[in-house]
């Protein structure tokens, strides 16, 4: 087998140098071949190397075959010329001669590859042609045509520029991609849009190929191909990638572009952006997706037609009525209604439509089946760019059910209002059973206590005095309770004294805590308003509560009753602490205990007793007055309930000036008094005439005592004339004529004396009943000494003035 190595065996050849004498006696002509060998190889080959770096920095310029023909002709022709040089020291003949066969095919086939364009060349036109020559002087034509140039040229430069501008107003980029070098040439916007081409807009398609979305990409190689094989217009949307902007969806139209040969030679075309459009569209289309999907039945209506006619309606709408779209599309939707629609919910949707508003109404509908649902229906008008109402879109909900729910609900609250209110009257009635003979109970134990000296019976009386308000205490909370479930509780606001109040309930507490060792103690900010405008009745009430607890809750210790005004908010407010050293609140119970009948579970609890009302009753009484309860505890460490009320007078004053104004008016009060009249009490229970007799015969001149109404008006209307009574004290419920008629009738006479209702009904309304037939104040039973002394006082003492 041959050896190619032997091509560089060099044996039985000499160097060139020993070839001849000739060689070493002139050595001159040898060193002129070997220079000018080198230099030939040189000039060979630097050529198609020059020519290789311009085609890299230039990669738009077009490189025919026939180019890459020639320059491996010359790169060939070079180094046979470089091996002559060698030769002279190393005689590699045989590889020279290799070298120069294939130096004889390069060169034919550069022949041959020149013959096949030469034609093509010669058609080509002369530099005369391209550049214009020289103005040769006094030739007039030429000179001529040379402006005529001139002026195209300028024409063309114009029309270029306008043509580019046009372009890129319309965000229109340009490109031409040459089939022959695959390289594709972008203009300013094409660039901008693409993000391609920075260097001279030029880029290889592959490059921008790649850019393609991979979902896109081979669609978009076919349809160009196609449009490259067909000669037919080509237009395509696909998504490309901008670096920095993502990807953009871009609009390529383009036409191929022959040759003068009608060969494909380059694609030629425009592009736009049309993302913001697809995004558009793609909106549009999600969201008529949603209209079909949606549940609501949807109807469009045409306003521009006097019928209004629907012309749209989803699939919703079909299912909602059974009627299918081709069946209503061009009617009115009037025939959804039917006998049972109210006219008056039509006659507001029509003026709605005509008022060209929007509207939302629940009416009856009828499905195609002739069955009624009920339709929660809004309709909603739609104007066009010129602000003309040209739709109306409408959306229906079926609401029967909760419509049915609705009607049974407002049935199941009027059953239950009708049994609240039978439970009030129930109460009211209780109450007054009740109420009245525990009122001569304790009236008569009071009495008693008064009276009797010795030990044993004195137990005896003060035994039935304190389990008689006892019973009263729970039969308050009862009332008390349900009263404000039923929502009858009447809130009186008037301006109360915060330290009368606080002293008031820490008198009437203080025996309880001595009984107990506790001490009973008030702190008082430096600064508190005198009054506060609130209903004076009940907030002792939450603090006589507050304190009676703690006092019940707490061994060993105290008791404190701190009061502050808060003026850190926007608005003041009265907070009133009642803290204990006592046993404490679990705080798994500390929600719990606001909650009616709840007590937390304990031996305490039970041996102390109670209802489990008194926190409910406080805390709702709280809000009820526009404050609030509340309570920090920690077992065996104490329990701290805070009251906190709004403070309306923004008046503060010192504590020494308020304890001043205190002291001062109790002492007014207190003053023993004899009333110099005479009193009637109208009153048909025996124990309740004793008792009141009982009370006032030590103070007042006389005490005339009646059984019913009739008897009372007799009995007033006679005294006229001869000792008129100073004051009534009249029980409203008696038989033959009772409190209310007998008052009315009084008043209806012209006497105006005044008439204190004395009730055992405890029930909101009560009061303005009495108020109403002319009773000038109300006094609900069981009525205390202290309470029936003061009234009976402010109205003999003062001008009757009705309250
Ligand atoms: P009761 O009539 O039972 O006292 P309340 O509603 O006033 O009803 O109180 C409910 C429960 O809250 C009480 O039974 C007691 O367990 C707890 N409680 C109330 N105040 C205190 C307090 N100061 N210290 C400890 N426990 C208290």
């Amino acid at each position: 087998m041959w050896n190619w190595l032997s091509i560089f065996d060099t044996s039985g050849y000499p160097a060139r140098w020993d070839c001849g004498p000739a060689w070493t006696s002139e050595p001159i002509w040898g060193w002129v071949h070997i220079v000018s060998d080198l230099a030939i190889f040189g000039a060979y080959t630097a050529i198609p190397f020059l020519t290789i770096r311009f085609l890299r920095k230039r990669p738009d310029v077009p490189v025919p075959r026939l180019w890459w023909l020639l320059a491996t002709f010359l790169f060939a022709c070079g180094t046979v010329h470089l091996l002559d040089a060698i030769i002279f020291w190393w005689p590699i003949y045989r590889l020279a001669g290799i070298v120069k066969f294939l130096t004889a095919m390069a060169s034919w086939a550069t022949v041959l590859g020149l013959l096949s364009v030469l034609p093509v060349m010669l058609q080509l036109p002369g530099m005369s042609q391209t550049v214009p020559a020289e103005p040769v002087e006094n030739d007039e034509e030429s000179k001529s045509r040379i402006a005529e140039l001139r002026i195209v040229n300028h024409r063309i430069r114009a029309s270029e520029e306008s043509l580019r501008q046009s372009l890129q107003a319309a965000r229109l980029g340009t490109w031409s991609w040459s089939l022959k070098s695959n390289l594709a040439w972008l203009d300013q916007s094409q660039m901008q849009l693409t993000g391609m081409g920075a260097k001279a807009g030029t880029i290889r398609m592959e490059q921008f190929l790649e850019r393609v979305h991979r979902d896109d990409r081979d669609s978009l190689n076919r349809a160009l191909k196609q449009a490259i094989e067909t000669g037919q217009p080509y237009n395509y949307t696909f998504r490309l990638y901008v670096p920095g902007r993502g990807y953009r969806w871009l609009q390529h139209r383009g036409a191929v572009s022959p040759n003068s040969r009608h060969a494909s030679e380059r694609l030629v075309g425009v592009c736009y952006d049309i993302t913001d459009q697809m995004a558009e569209q793609d909106a549009m289309r999600v969201r008529t997706r949603a209209i079909e999907f949606a549940t609501n039945g949807i109807l469009i209506t045409d306003t521009r037609s006097a019928l209004q006619p629907i012309i749209y309606v989803n699939p919703a709408f079909e299912k909602l009525t059974g009627y299918r779209a081709s069946e209503v599309i061009g009617k009115n939707c009037s025939f959804l209604q039917g006998p049972g629609t109210d006219p008056v919910t039509r006659q507001h949707l029509r003026e709605a439509i005509q008022l060209r508003q929007k509207c939302q109404v629940t009416i009856l509908n009828y499905r195609r089946d002739g069955t009624p649902f009920w339709n929660s229906l809004q309709i909603s008008p739609v104007e066009n760019d010129e602000g003309v109402v040209v739709h109306y879109i409408g959306v229906q909900t079926d609401v029967t059910q909760s419509v049915e729910n609705e009607r049974r609900l407002r049935e199941a609250q009027l059953a239950a209002e009708t049994a609240s209110r039978a439970k009030s009257e129930f109460l009211a009635n209780m109450s007054h059973e009740i109420r009245t003979p525990l009122t001569a109970i304790l009236g008569c134990a009071d009495s008693l206590c008064r009276d009797l000296a010795s030990e044993e019976p004195l137990a005896t009386a003060k035994t039935i005095r304190s389990q008689g308000q006892l019973l009263t205490g729970i039969l308050n909370d009862i009332l008390d309770l349900s009263k404000i479930e039923a929502g009858k509780l009447e809130i009186h606001r008037e301006p109360c004294s915060v330290l009368s109040v606080v002293h008031d309930v820490c008198s009437l507490m203080e025996q309880q805590a001595n009984d107990k060792d506790l001490k009973l103690v008030t702190k008082f900010d430096s600064i508190l308003p005198e009054n506060i405008l609130t209903d004076q009745l009940r907030f002792r009430q939450i603090l006589l509560n507050l304190t009676s607890n703690a006092i019940k809750f707490t061994n060993v210790g105290k008791v404190e009753i701190w009061v502050c005004c808060d003026r850190t908010g926007p608005e003041s407010k009265l907070t009133i602490s009642v803290q204990d050293t006592g046993i404490g609140i679990p705080k798994a119970h500390l929600d719990a205990i606001f909650e009616a009948f709840t007590q937390v579970d304990g031996p305490i609890v039970r041996r102390v007793g109670g209802t489990g009302l008194g926190l409910t009753i406080c805390q709702r009484l709280a809000r009820m007055l526009n404050g609030e309860l509340t309570v920090v505890s920690e077992v065996d460490r104490g329990s701290t309930f805070t009251l906190t009320l709004p403070v309306d007078n923004e008046e503060l004053l010192s504590l020494e000036e308020l304890n001043q104004r205190r002291v001062l008016k109790e002492s007014h009060a207190s003053m023993d008094v004899v009333i110099p009249a005479r009193i009637l009490i109208a009153e048909d229970t025996m124990a309740i005439q004793y008792m009141l007799k009982r009370i006032l015969s030590p103070i007042v001149d006389e005490v005339v005592v009646v059984n019913n109404g009739a008897e009372a008006v007799e009995a007033i209307v006679q005294a006229q004339e001869t000792r008129p009574f100073k004051l009534v004290l009249m029980d409203m419920q008696m038989p033959q004529m009772n409190g209310y008629d007998a008052t009315a009738r009084l008043r209806h006479l012209g006497l105006d004396l005044p008439v204190i209702a004395l009730t055992a009904g405890a029930m909101a309304g009560d009061r303005e009943r009495c108020l109403a037939v002319g009773c000038t104040d109300y006094l609900s039973k069981p009525v205390s000494r202290s309470q029936l002394l003061h009234t009976i006082q402010t109205y003999c003492f003062s001008t009757p003035e009705k309250v």
